[in-house]
Parts: C-alpha cells; sequence; structure tokens
C-alpha cells in the first residue's frame, strides 16, 4: 500500500501545476497511465492566453463569452483572466519561454475568434515548451513521486468522503492508496472517438469513475470538434492538428474548386459547420488549406512543427494547400467542480480538460485550456492547503470487482458514450 498526502492523476500541465503549488513537505504521488511525455499539454500548438493590460479585460470576457454561447459561467471567467499575469510570471519562473519580437518583448499571435492579439507562443510547441519545464522541475523536487503505466482503477470512498484509490501496477498487480486528497487531472476524452487530435489513451476514465460514486458532472455532451486537421487515409491514427493561429496568420480554406467558401476566422463550432456543410455540398472527405499566403519567413519560424510534420507527408505547405478535416479536439464539459476545483465529493479535486467549472461554455475559446488548467489546477493545491485533513481509515474494499480489468474498462467507456448521449440529447 502506498500512502501519501495527495494523489494526483495526471501528469499533463494540469496535474503538474497542481503539484507544483503544493508545499514541498507534502508527499504528492502523480501517476500516469503512459510515459510522463505522452499527454495532450505536450501537443498544445497554438499558445496560451493573457490579459495584455488593464484594458484588455473586457475584451477578453467577451470574446470567451461569445465564444462559448454565452452559457459559460462568468465568475469562472473572470478569475481565469484576472489570475492570467500570475500565472504567466509562474511560468517564467519555471524557466518557460515565449517567442519574443525583435525589439525583445513578447510576441503576440491571434487565433479565431480574438479580437485582438493576446496570445503568447512559442513556436508552434508552445504546450511542449510549459509542459517540458513543469515536468523537469516537478521531477527534481524530492516530494515528489511518479509512477508511469500506473492508471487509476477506482477511487475509495468512505462516508461520502475520497480516502484513497486503486491502482493497476505495470505488472498488472492492484495497489491501494491511502491519500488526504485525491486530484483527477486525467484529460479529456478524444480516446472515444474515431478521429480525435488527443492521444488515445485519453478515455475520460475518471468520468465513469465518477459516475460509479455519484460525484456530479457537467455539460458532457459539450465536446470540441476543430475545423482543420490533417487529412490522411488512416482512419485510427491521432489527427494531427493544424493550428487556428496558421489561420491567425493569413492562411485561407478552399472548397474542391479551391474557391474561398468561409470566413477562417469564425468561432470553432461554426468555422467546423462550415467546412462539413462544403464537404457535403462537394461530396469530398476533406476542404483544402492555403498556408502559401503567409510569408515564407513567418511561416518557416512560428510554424516548424506543422510545415515538418505536413511534409513527413508528402505536402510542401510553400508550394502547395493540404488537405484538412475537422476533428474530435476538446472536451468542455467534465466532472463539476466549485472555483476551487472541488468536486461534489470531499477531498476529491478535478482539474484540467477533466473538470468543468464552467469557463468555456458551449465551446472554448482558442488557447484558453492551457490558461484555465493552470489557474484552476492552482486553486486546487491553495484549497488543499486551506483545508488541512488527517488520514481516515481505509475501508474493506471488494477486490473481485476488478477481476477482469479489459471488460471494466471497455463498460466504462460505453457508459461515458452513453451518458454523453443522454447529455446531448436532455440539450437539444
Ligand atoms: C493537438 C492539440 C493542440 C492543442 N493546442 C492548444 C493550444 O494551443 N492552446 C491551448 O490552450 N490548448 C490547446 N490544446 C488543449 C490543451 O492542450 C489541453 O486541454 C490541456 O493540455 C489539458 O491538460 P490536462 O492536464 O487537463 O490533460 P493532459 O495534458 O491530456 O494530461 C492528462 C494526463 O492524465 C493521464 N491519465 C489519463 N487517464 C488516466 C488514468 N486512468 N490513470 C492515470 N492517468 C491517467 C494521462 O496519461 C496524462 O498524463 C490542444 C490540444 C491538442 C490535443
Amino acid at each position: 500500500m502506498i500512502k501519501t498526502d495527495v494523489l494526483i492523476v495526471g501528469c499533463g500541465c494540469s496535474g503538474l501545476f497542481c503539484a507544483l503549488n503544493l508545499p514541498r513537505d507534502y508527499k504528492i504521488t502523480i501517476i500516469t497511465k503512459s510515459m510522463t511525455e505522452r499527454n495532450d499539454s505536450f501537443l498544445a500548438q497554438g499558445g496560451i492566453c493573457v490579459q495584455r493590460d488593464d484594458d484588455d479585460f473586457d475584451s477578453f470576457f467577451e470574446d470567451t463569452l461569445k465564444a462559448g454561447h454565452y452559457e459559460n459561467d462568468r465568475e469562472s471567467v473572470k478569475i481565469m483572466i484576472n489570475s492570467s499575469r500570475e500565472v504567466i510570471n509562474d511560468l517564467l519562473s519555471f524557466g518557460v519561454e515565449f517567442t519574443k519580437d525583435e525589439n525583445g518583448e513578447f510576441a503576440y499571435t491571434k487565433e479565431g475568434a480574438h479580437s485582438k492579439k493576446r496570445i503568447l507562443y512559442n513556436k508552434d510547441m508552445t504546450g511542449k515548451e510549459i509542459t517540458s519545464k513543469l515536468l523537469l522541475e516537478a521531477q527534481s523536487r524530492e516530494n515528489i513521486q511518479f509512477f508511469e503505466y500506473t492508471p487509476i482503477i477506482d477511487i475509495i470512498e468512505k462516508d461520502g468522503e475520497c480516502v484513497g484509490a486503486i491502482l493497476l501496477t505495470p505488472e498488472k498487480e492492484l495497489v491501494t492508496v491511502q491519500c488526504k486528497y485525491l486530484v483527477l487531472a486525467s484529460g479529456g476524452v478524444g480516446g472515444l472517438f474515431r478521429h480525435s487530435t488527443n492521444f488515445r489513451h485519453l478515455t475520460g476514465d475518471a468520468l465513469a469513475i465518477a459516475l460509479e460514486h455519484g460525484v456530479e458532472l457537467k455539460n458532457i455532451s459539450y465536446i470540441q470538434i476543430h475545423p482543420t486537421t490533417l487529412f490522411t487515409e488512416e482512419p485510427e491514427r491521432r489527427r494531427f492538428l493544424i493550428s487556428e493561429s496558421v489561420r491567425g496568420e493569413g492562411a485561407k480554406l478552399y472548397d474542391k474548386n479551391m474557391k474561398r467558401f468561409t470566413n477562417e476566422l469564425l468561432p470553432r463550432d461554426l468555422l467546423t459547420q462550415a467546412i462539413k456543410e462544403q464537404m457535403a455540398k462537394d461530396g469530398t472527405d476533406h476542404v483544402w488549406e492555403d498556408l502559401r499566403t503567409i510569408p515564407k519567413k513567418e511561416l518557416r519560424e512560428h510554424f516548424p512543427n506543422i510545415v515538418n510534420h505536413c511534409h513527413s507527408f508528402d505536402y510542401n505547405v510553400f508550394k502547395e494547400c493540404i488537405p484538412v478535416v475537422p476533428a474530435q479536439h476538446y472536451f468542455m464539459g467534465g466532472i463539476k467542480v466549485n472555483y476551487e476545483s472541488k468536486t461534489t465529493m470531499e477531498r476529491l479535486y478535478a482539474v484540467g480538460e477533466t473538470a468543468c467549472n464552467g469557463v468555456h461554455g458551449k465551446n472554448r475559446l482558442a488557447s484558453n485550456s492551457l490558461l484555465e488548467s493552470l489557474v484552476f489546477a492552482k486553486r486546487a493545491a491553495l484549497d488543499i492547503i486551506k483545508n488541512p485533513k488527517e488520514y481516515i481509515d481505509l475501508p474493506e474494499v471488494d477486490m473481485s470487482k476488478y477481476d477482469d480489468i479489459p471488460k471494466l474498462k471497455e463498460g466504462r467507456k460505453a457508459r461515458v458514450l452513453e451518458e454523453i448521449e443522454k447529455d446531448r440529447l436532455k440539450n437539444v
């Protein structure tokens, strides 16, 4: 049995940032279903939003609400924007670097539905820059222990409080954890969908566990489809994202006759709809994206990852258009949490894409998710510090429930998809 003050499930940016905001005398255990570097946080290309100056609050607030169809929790949005500069300063203190302009000042970029440039970025690998630096810092701290390839199988509850968890080791043994707090930071649900930009192992496991324990979920049918991912013939591969900031910098979309058919900077859901309609009209399985409208130097320097990836599929973005198609991308819904990221179960927190504090409403504004993940992960850590707890003795657990793990996993995936569909029908 493992005994730890805080068990964090997931080592994307939200899990790591929560750990780094906890005191160094707390024993923290971070588990991940895969390797430490294999999570969506590493994939983020576009960047991270920040309130550029005091005058930017109103327009940042309005852009976020407009993209979210005004279904956003306004207090969450306020908290996110007001905390943005502090969180960026925290990142800088961990050695994170953002691209600078020729005067040595931060360069800002723009994506769809932003009324002005307010996105900090590092080339087109912002997520990797942020998350690798957070990981390095966490790995250097003696109070934080990592376990790779160790998924959570269940939480253990006693009298309505979360007091521990069951994990599966790489040797396929079940291990019991006793903890004072448990933080679910297990990312999105892309692995449940055939076409997704997410890692395949992100299958909404925490949602299934929450459902089984009566922990409330919120807006779980609010799933964002990204309008532009590279179209390839291989159906089961993770779809490669062609970042929205490419369109922010001038890329255009064409139909089968190489004619523009829409405003490329519409919010994601509306642009997805326009592309799907065009594909249906043209009888095609993709539309075309033209990056040649971006100056060559800018394309090469700002988007090296996209240029190289397309090249590996034999597309020369300097000379030709690339085929793009919409794919599942982001989960706005999740485990319902309050402004301190606490779920409806005592001692159980949820942060990042797994959680829903309502900040994104019905549709996420581009580059708000890294920011939201970090802001509310820090709030979870601060709430844990503010509410000291003692260990509670673990109750007897009937381990025979976990005899057939593959069957349990399949059943859980089906259950989450069923609940997503139920929520969708409720919202029609
Ligand atoms: C291609 C792509 C590009 C993006 N670009 C941007 C962008 O430019 N700007 C932006 O703001 N956002 C972007 N996003 C979204 C953003 O990256 C994610 O929303 C954010 O990183 C989520 O962080 P997280 O910590 O919640 O989850 P993740 O980083 O996905 O981490 C989840 C962790 O949970 C672990 N896990 C899952 N299930 C279990 C289990 N059962 N047991 C143990 N561990 C488990 C995983 O192994 C992983 O370590 C992008 C997303 C993608 C996919």
